[in-house]
């Protein structure tokens, strides 16, 4: 048989009728939500500290056991938000070029220059060793993001960051309910911002929120994230509209019921991927933290063409044949995109191990509705796939 119609067979075998997405949001009852609706109705008070939106931020406080919380109307502002709390307008912030765009679009919304430092083959996360030598005059500040909820080297970037008298914020947006070392992963750093987009585990559709440190902090973040108001005739500083609405809260307030059984869904998907994919040739399952209480929100896997027998992208298109759609997060690298190319820590030469995760990536479909039959059905075409179609006959 010829690679296309050993295809042909294999599609017919396992193809799926309806496309699987990489994610898709597990909804609460609607029946729930119109009663929270409701009451939304009857007090008429849509947003601005309503009081769906204090239970909400008391029950996260409760669940991610923190103190001090701000919700936000998406990640990307409440970035934004801590960068200008914490008075990071200027100079340089040393980041990952792995990652979300929002990363270092937020620091150029702020006028400081992303200086991309590379990545830890084994986290995909900033690689400490190597932030020391991107530090100058004019740095302010380490970015750093939990790619897929790994811990980044906290330990390490707090020790460089107080040697040199820098600020570190985390971008906390894969890292919802995952503990490190008995704490919330979202609680360390000066700063760090959750996401509750759509797209992540724990979502309102649109939102985010803001963890600091202290009463005084979060007193800044509220008013920035309300145009600097603070008081009916005080204006502190230059805010922006950050404020996460009843309607979004509500949301949220149903989500966060489900999101232990969310989270127990997930797992059970990625033991069935780990399980049948821990023996196939050349591809690298996803990084297993030591003393961490994952979240399962993606399942990133890695392919090295030569013990694959394909590359990344001929995988990906391979598995649209079987209506399974895979996402390359993070490909593009930030450090890709026109706007920041130019910059010399840009340079892909400075940059090999994050050019090479980006180049083998490759997420795989993750969520809670997802069927055990399905996610097994994924993994052996994956499995199979070398043998019977890419022409790796032993
Ligand atoms: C989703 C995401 C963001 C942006 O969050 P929004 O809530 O969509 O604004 C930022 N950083 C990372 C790493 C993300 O995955």
């Amino acid at each position: 048989m010829d690679n296309a119609s050993a295809l042909d067979t294999m599609v017919a075998q396992y193809g799926f009728s309806e496309p699987i997405y990489v994610t898709r949001p597990t909804m609460p009852s609607l029946e729930a939500y119109t009663a929270l609706l409701e009451g939304i109705w009857d007090s008429r008070w849509l947003t601005n500290d309503g009081a769906l939106h204090t239970q909400l931020e008391q029950a996260l406080c409760a669940y991610l056991a923190t103190e001090h919380l701000s919700l936000f109307c998406n990640g990307t502002i409440a970035l934004l938000v801590a960068l200008q709390a914490l008075g990071i307008n200027e100079g340089e912030v040393i980041t990952t070029p792995f990652t979300f765009p929002a990363t270092p679009h937020v620091l150029h919304w702020n006028r400081v220059q992303p200086v991309f430092c590379d990545i830890d083959p084994a986290t995909y996360n900033l690689d400490a060793t190597q932030i020391e030598a991107c530090i100058t005059p004019d740095t302010r500040a380490i970015l750093g993001v939990h790619v897929y909820g790994t811990p980044c080297d906290v330990d390490a970037i707090d020790a460089v960051a107080q040697r040199h008298g820098l600020r570190v914020i985390y971008d906390a947006a894969h890292a919802f309910g995952i503990r490190y070392r008995d704490r919330s992963l979202a609680d360390y750093g000066d700063m760090a911002v959750l996401s509750f987009h759509a797209t992540k585990l724990f979502s309102t559709g649109e939102g985010g929120a803001l963890i600091s440190h202290s009463s005084q902090d979060r007193r800044r973040v509220n008013h920035l994230k309300n145009f600097g108001i603070a008081g009916e005739e005080a204006v502190i500083g230059p805010g922006i509209n950050g404020k996460m609405s009843e309607f979004q809260a509500a949301f949220g307030l149903l989500q966060l019921e489900n999101v232990d059984a969310e989270i127990a869904n997930r797992r059970a998907v990625a033991e069935t991927y780990r399980a049948e994919l821990a023996g196939v040739p050349g591809l690298t399952l996803p990084p297993q933290p030591s003393q961490t209480q994952l979240n399962y929100a993606y399942f990133p896997i890695l392919v090295d063409p030569e013990g694959y027998s394909a590359d990344r992208d001929t995988l990906h298109a391979t598995l649209k044949r079987f209506n399974v759609v895979a996402r390359k997060y993070f490909h593009l690298l930030c450090s890709r995109y026109a706007c920041y190319a130019g910059l010399p820590s840009a340079e892909p030469a400075n940059l090999p191990v994050a050019e090479r995760i980006a180049r083998e990536v490759l997420c795989l479909p993750i969520y809670g509705t997802l069927s055990p039959d399905d996610s097994l059905t994924i993994a052996r075409i994956i499995a199979e796939l070398p043998e019977r179609v890419f022409g790796n006959r032993p």
